[in-house]
């Protein structure tokens, strides 16, 4: 078995590769280490590899690995699972970025919850590309809606979209789904001129090289890092 440092070492070489060959600028792309269901033991060792933005998706987990990591202040802490109501004043207070919002309620809870002597809280809006009711995020159609108002909040900015699509799914079918993403910022942009919308929140261990060649410029990596998951806690 490869060690923490040498994954993060092979998964850094896969994310340079794809942005060279997507023709794009070298640092473009950053990496987010998900580690969800790991013990805190295995953040310490990605840390001491140079790795510092992790990405948590159950919200006590996440919780109980801060308590353990607070010597470790150069950690950006990104939450990027679905986000209850009566989660959202843990999530403003402890987390830098949400990937994860989908809909205005938890937008405007996230907001006024955020401390005030914390800067915004940057977030993505959750896109459901394939349209499957089944699947969190909003629909394509709610977008432009949702995104406006989710500008009017001052305790967050608005960075960009994230996605998950369906695996089960072509490589060129998935790049398509990234690139709808893609145009769906770029409208959002002219639209929202104000606001940063600089960030793409796409691509796993298994997509990234499509994500990166759509324009990804987050991609959340968990498997290649740290291996198969167990179950669910
Ligand atoms: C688990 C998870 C990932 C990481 O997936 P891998 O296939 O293990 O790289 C990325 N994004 C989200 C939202 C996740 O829940």
């Amino acid at each position: 078995m490869s060690s923490i440092a040498d994954k993060i070492q092979s998964v850094t070489r896969r994310i340079q590769n794809a942005t060279e060959a997507a023709g794009r600028p070298a640092g473009s792309v950053h990496l987010l280490a998900v580690s969800k269901t790991r013990p805190a033991s295995d953040i310490r060792e990605a840390v001491g590899a140079g790795q510092y933005a992790f990405g948590e998706n159950y919200l006590q987990e996440a919780l109980d690995k801060m308590a353990d990591l607070t010597d470790l202040r150069q950690i950006e802490w990104h939450f990027i699972g679905p986000i209850q109501s009566n989660k959202t004043r843990a999530v403003a207070e402890n987390f830098d970025w949400v990937h994860s919002v989908d809909r205005l309620k938890i937008a405007r809870r996230l907001s006024e919850q955020r401390p005030g002597a914390q800067p915004p809280l940057n977030v993505c809006l959750q896109v459901n590309v394939d349209q499957e009711a089944s699947k969190a995020g909003c629909g394509l159609s709610e977008l432009h809606d949702l995104a406006q108002a989710v500008a009017g909040l001052p305790g967050l900015r608005l960075r960009g979209l994230m996605t998950i699509p369906d695996p089960a799914q072509s490589p060129e079918a998935l790049q398509q789904r990234f690139r709808q993403l893609a145009d769906a910022l770029a409208g959002l942009r002219s639209e929202l001129p104000d606001q940063p919308l600089d960030t793409l929140s796409m691509g796993m261990s298994s997509d990234l090289e499509q994500a990166i060649a759509a324009g990804a410029t987050w991609v959340r990596i968990g498997t290649a890092l740290f291996g198969a998951r167990p179950a669910k806690p």
